[in-house]
């Protein structure tokens, strides 16, 4: 198992520690700062150096409870020897603020348009795209649901996450948003839950900055009628 050291700091941008396993170009350390593609959202970046070699991060994958850090060649390396990791951290700092800046705007329509909430998302380092179900969702209250989500990202709600018990989370009606999520929750001893204080509460494995101010300012860059479940807004950041 990796330690996710992403998920005790989302803001460590190099640690060290040592190889766990070698096969082929894939490296698993005891623990990690690198966060694998899942959720929505793209993998990290970045190097390792090992015995004075340098190696670039070209991906980050998950199978079970392991984190694979796939290299541009093969190591030279060995179960046991010392590892130093360094996140791109330009690239993750982009996916934090983009992560935050979904949530906060699924928690302005559940809160303020209640029922067809999310049923998609996309997390890019430079732009993102969230469907929503809600009915009557047109350009214009996409732009109006922007302007909302700018003045809440203003106001500079503190962001926060933490681990709750499936009892818990069974207890808390609308922690996931998405049929497969209620699934995964029934399926976990613990949740882990990101908070937007005063917004938005949600099971979620990914990583947020710190306050919504960090967001910057959200811009409108698409909107497209896909179907009645699916309206898509694509966002970018500035
Ligand atoms: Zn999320």
């Amino acid at each position: 198992m990796t330690v996710k050291l992403f998920w005790q700091d989302a803001y460590l941008k190099a640690f060290d520690t040592v190889v766990e396993s070698v096969g082929g170009n894939r490296i698993v350390l005891k623990e990690t700062a690198f966060y694998p593609t899942g959720g929505g959202v793209m993998n990290d970046t970045g190097t390792l150096r090992i015995k004075g070699s340098e190696y670039n991060v070209v991906d980050v994958s998950k199978e079970d409870d392991a984190i694979f850090h796939h290299l541009a060649g093969i190591p030279q390396v060995d179960a046991g020897d010392a590892a130093h990791g360094a996140i791109d951290w330009s690239r993750r700092y982009s996916l934090m603020r983009y992560h935050t800046a979904i949530h906060l705007m699924d928690g302005i329509v559940e809160k303020k348009y209640r029922a067809g909430g999310i049923t998609g998302g996309q997390i890019f380092p430079d732009r993102a795209r969230i469907d929503f179900g809600l009915d009557g969702l047109n350009r214009e209250l996409a732009q109006k649901i922007i302007d909302e989500s700018n003045e809440a990202a203003q106001e500079g709600h503190a962001v926060s996450s933490r681990m709750i018990s499936r009892e818990e989370a069974l207890a808390m009606p609308n922690l996931a948003r998405t049929e497969p999520g209620r699934k995964l929750i029934e399926s976990m001893p613990q949740v882990r839950v990101v908070e937007i204080e005063g917004i938005d509460v949600q099971s979620d494995g990914g990583l947020h900055v710190a306050n919504t101010k960090e967001i910057g300012r959200l811009v409108l860059s698409g909107f497209e009628n896909k179907g009645k479940n699916s309206k898509r807004i694509e966002v970018k950041l500035e």
